[in-house]
């Protein structure tokens, strides 16, 4: 590291090992995953201004006047509650004081708490359920994604709808005005699979166009793009990388691995800059209100500039405008930066809280780069430790004997047999048994490892979305129909009495519990209508309600204040327009998240 940029060195991947490996523009890099991206550190240096300024105190002021936070006693009735409490009890009324509940119960035993002045609210028969935690997220590359336009499967059915955007996109565009958007994923998309600059020049011939794939790893551009950043047909391919070209080796705008990607981002810094960190900030929680969110927790902190990106999350709590609480994890990468601060397990208050220490142990499956015991379907490689296996004991050994909880990404089988064997070292090192140690993604398990997360007293946090997007392609293509049953196996974890919970991984897929819930709940996958990967690991709406509520908020060391609603605990909830009790499982997705409270406070209606 040089002491002029110490923020260069926080790659997420920590170690060389990730960055030395050449990106290949094979077909499973569409489905590569963003968590463990270098190319998302790369965008953040590039578009992310100084933190350290950002988080002074003066640039909040510009949001305004913060809502006052609650007070009084507010007295809400005519509801189906479902408290998530040890009993998983319902009730038809709650009170909360100055942002506390003081009372949940029958109307009766709720009033004799709330007393004659409380402010009543009918909430004429609907439903609320504590506000969803969502477990694993990362809030800056939210942040700096969140502003470019959105062609992903949600928005754009196929590749032509995609096309068709960008046109719009064009048509509203100032000349030599930059149309960045993300998200393309011909895994989800039905269409080409890969977007030319032959088809954008139709439809944006004037401006430059770069869209990123999905994954991160791929983007799209067109040739006034390719124009301005000087790539020919006598531009040679970097390193690790390639350009795709015509048959006359004319670059045809398809930008295959990091280093292609940046000859071209490089030239359109003011369309990735994100000036307004204050403005981006509120956006990331509101989107999160919107969805039912009131608890999130970011996963590799300080990756892109160390203690700047605390000192925002600090700074943006101290505002007022935070709407949803932060539970943070330091990333691993930036160990130096961490130990030459004062930072510590606990640090911080209800709105932002140091919990956890973060490790990307490996890859993605979905890009063959989780490390497994055998090697992936029809081929020799196993994937890639980014961290070996006696490395990884070491750092989680140290850090679980600072106090910290330890939190693993490990996808593949072998990945989750170094976590388990690092947690087990910390164990005899003498570290508390209470850390809560967690696994991410968690993807595969076989029925020892469950057994031995249970007899650990380990927890795992399923990307559940792995299950529903990817399962088609995990099971065809990936792993094979057999081992592909061993994912996300959330039902056999519950069985063993284990506490799991499922998350977004946003960017990786996007924010939404209910969809987290669908995802648990049934299990079926996008590509392939009708069909259902191993029904066996289906859970009940109780145990995914749990799961991202209870559950969720003992994962992120914040169960004695949030994840249910009980007496003491903050007034975070959402209100739905049903009981997802009494519906078909099928339906979840029909639900709708009518408002949302954080503290006693609405902080979203529909
Ligand atoms: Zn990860
Ligand atoms: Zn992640």
């Amino acid at each position: 590291m040089s002491d002029s940029h110490p923020d260069h060195d926080l790659l997420c991947c920590a170690d060389a090992a990730a960055l030395e490996t050449p990106t290949q523009p094979h077909k499973a890099d569409q489905f590569g995953c963003p968590c463990c991206a270098p190319v998302l550190q790369d965008l953040g240096l590039m578009s992310l201004p100084a933190l350290s300024n950002a988080s002074r105190e003066t640039n909040w002021k510009r949001l305004g006047t913060p809502p006052a936070a609650h007070s009084g006693t507010t007295l809400l009735h005519n509801a189906t509650i479902i408290t998530a409490d040890a009993d998983f009890s319902t009730a038809d009324a709650l009170a909360f004081r100055d942002g506390r509940i003081i009372a949940v119960g029958t109307l009766e035993e709720v009033q004799a708490v709330a007393g004659e002045k409380a402010d009543i609210i009918d909430a004429k028969g609907r439903t609320i359920l504590p506000g969803f935690i969502e477990p694993h997220m990362h809030f800056f590359p939210i942040a700096i994604m969140n502003r470019l336009a959105d062609v992903g499967a949600f928005e754009c059915e196929n590749a032509d709808a995609v096309i068709n955007r960008i046109g719009d996109l064009a048509g509203k565009a100032k000349p030599d005005e930059w149309i960045v958007a993300r998200q393309f994923d011909p895994s989800l998309q039905e269409g080409a699979d890969i977007i030319t600059r032959h088809t954008l020049d139709q439809v944006a011939p004037a401006n430059p166009v770069f869209i990123f794939n999905a994954s991160l790893h791929i983007a799209y551009c067109n040739s006034k793009a390719l124009e301005i950043a000087g790539i020919n047909a006598k531009t040679p391919n970097p390193p690790g990388a390639a350009y795709g070209r015509d048959a006359d080796g004319t670059p045809n705008g398809v930008l295959q691995g990091q280093a292609t990607m940046f000859t071209v981002l490089g030239h359109n810094l003011t369309a990735l800059a994100l000036e307004d960190v204050p403005a981006a900030c509120r956006d990331v929680c509101a989107r999160a209100n919107s969805v039912g969110v009131t608890t999130f927790c970011d996963m590799a902190s300080g990756g892109f500039q160390g203690k700047g990106e605390i000192d925002v999350f600090h700074a943006f709590a101290a505002s007022g405008h935070m709407t949803t609480r932060l539970r943070y994890s330091l990333i691993q990468a930036g160990e130096r930066n961490w130990d030459a601060s004062d930072i510590a397990f606990g640090q911080g208050d209800e709105m932002a809280r140091a919990t956890g220490w973060k490790i990307v142990s490996d890859g993605s499956n979905q890009g063959r780069t989780g490390l497994q015991r055998a090697p992936y379907m029809g081929r020799e490689d196993h994937g890639i430790a980014y961290v070996e296996k006696d490395a990884l004991r070491d750092m989680v050994v140290k850090r679980a004997l600072q106090g910290w909880q330890v939190v693993v990404h490990a996808n593949g089988d072998q990945a989750i047999d170094n976590a388990l064997d690092a947690f087990e070292a910390a164990y005899a090192a003498g570290a508390s048994r209470d850390l809560r140690f967690r696994i991410e993604h968690c993807s595969i398990l076989h029925d020892e490892q469950i057994q031995r997360i249970a007899e650990l007293g380990v927890s795992p946090s399923f990307l559940i979305g792995h299950v529903h997007y990817w399962g088609k392609a995990f099971r065809d293509d990936i792993f094979g129909p057999e081992k592909s049953l061993l994912l996300g196996r959330a039902a056999s974890c519950g069985q063993s009495g284990i506490r799991w919970t499922v998350h977004s991984d946003e960017p990786v897929s996007e924010m939404g519990p209910l969809r987290l819930i669908d995802n648990a709940v049934n299990r079926t996958l996008w590509k392939e209508p009708g069909s259902v990967l191993n029904p066996a690991e289906r859970v009940s709406m109780q145990d995914a309600i749990i799961a991202l509520t209870r559950d969720a908020a003992w994962q992120c060391h914040s169960d004695h204040e949030v994840g249910t609603l009980e007496a003491g605990k903050f007034a975070d909830f959402v209100v739905l327009d049903k009981d997802p009790l009494s519906i078909d499982p099928k339906d979840i997705r029909s639900l709708q998240i009518l408002e949302t409270w954080v503290g006693g406070r609405k902080v979203y209606a529909a």
